[in-house]
């Protein structure tokens, strides 16, 4: 048995006063082992499968309260990382001026953990990588770097055809952060220095020769708030899975478009489940401006945004099933009546 610290903070500035304290004797940067607790369903989840094992919890439930408001003011949409999947997708503003956010949560996980989740530890959540889930596996460079990658040359059916590299290929698993990174959202960060916002395109990191560094979070910082500037009507969310209900995506898109008589004046691309983290189709998004949306455009753009994907033994079917989501959700996503 391992001892366990259980804090419970009471407000933001004892949060981060209890996680930079605790940063100060032990190692986050190596060993994670100071964790908030927001929702619990993947820290806990992982904590009893032995693959997180953290020497302190700093409960921030108190925070939510304060850090849990659904906010559009304006053109500004401003939501608190301790809301709940459920409060959120449930939202009148969120369905009718973002329905590529209601429908990527109401996609995700079940009702009970929709109720339990918030959104921050939901962009947080780690990948469902079977070798990195289960520790009878040695080999997992994102588990224990430099002990190998079991998923190569194992069982990689669910595994990330983009944004991989040669230490790892396992899938960021999460809905919600497809819908933030295609709207261009920010994310703001409480530490025990203040607040300070980056772009949410640069809060996961690729794999690349460190696949145990996944987030650009400092020791000691908090998620306390997303914002998203700008409205989008008509925007959605597509996932494709084994099971129409309670499961991850083999293949996801966010697609948002701002049409004038047809023509596309603005897009945006994001696709789940085929990459290493939620992933921005740029140059499949510069195909689409200024042009009126068809088969053959459609089609173009899938091409694109699975431009340099790499298969391998078990998922190559990823890039073929991607590339009609991607289409299909174009469709869908010019079809709405706003
Ligand atoms: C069976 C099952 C099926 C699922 N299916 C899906 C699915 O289809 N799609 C999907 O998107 N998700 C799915 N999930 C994942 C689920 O949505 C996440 O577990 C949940 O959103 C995490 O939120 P939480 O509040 O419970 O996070 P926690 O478990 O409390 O935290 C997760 C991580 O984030 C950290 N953290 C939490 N909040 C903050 C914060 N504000 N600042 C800094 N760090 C923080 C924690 O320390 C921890 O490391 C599934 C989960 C399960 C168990
Ligand atoms: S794909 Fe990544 S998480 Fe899975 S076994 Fe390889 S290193 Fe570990």
């Amino acid at each position: 048995m391992r001892p366990i610290s259980y804090r419970r903070a009471t407000d933001a500035q004892s949060a981060v006063q209890a996680l930079a304290s605790a940063a100060e004797t032990n190692n986050p940067l190596t060993d994670a082992s100071i964790q908030p607790l927001a929702g619990g369903t993947t820290l806990l989840d992982l904590m009893k499968l032995d693959v997180m094992r953290p020497a302190v919890i700093v409960d921030i439930n108190p925070l939510t309260k304060s850090w849990s408001a659904i906010n559009l003011d304006g053109r500004k949409l401003k939501l608190g990382s301790l809301a709940r999947m459920s409060d959120v997708a449930a939202n009148p503003d969120i369905q009718r001026h973002y329905p590529v956010i209601a429908d990527s949560l109401k996609l995700a996980a079940s009702p009970q953990l929709r109720n339990m989740a918030s959104l921050g530890g939901n962009v947080l959540q780690r990948t469902r990588c079977t070798y990195f889930r289960d520790v009878s596996y040695e080999q997992c460079n994102k588990r224990s770097p430099g002990s190998g990658c079991a998923a190569m040359d194992g069982f990689n059916r669910a595994h990330a055809v983009l944004g991989a590299s040669d230490q790892c290929i396992a899938t960021y698993p999460g809905d919600f952060a497809q819908a933030l990174i295609a709207l261009d959202a920010t994310v703001e960060i409480t530490g025990k220095s203040g607040v300070r916002n980056i772009s949410f395109a640069d809060l996961h990191k690729a794999p690349g020769s460190s696949p145990q560094i996944e987030t650009a979070l400092m020791p000691g910082e908090l998620i306390s708030a997303f914002s998203i500037e700008g409205r989008w009507p008509r925007s959605t969310y597509l996932k494709v899975r084994d099971r129409q209900s309670y499961e991850f995506a083999l293949s996801s898109v966010a697609i948002a478009l701002d049409l004038q008589d047809g023509t596309v004046r603005d897009a945006r691309v994001a696709l789940g489940g085929v990459a290493t983290i939620p992933w921005r189709a740029r140059e499949a998004e510069a195909l689409l401006k200024g042009q009126k949306l068809d088969d053959a455009v459609a089609s173009e753009v899938a091409e694109a945004a699975f431009e340099g994907a790499i298969g391998r033994k078990h998922n190559e079917f990823k890039i073929a099933l991607g590339k009609r989501v991607v289409s299909r959700a174009l469709h869908q996503a010019a079809a709405m009546e706003i």
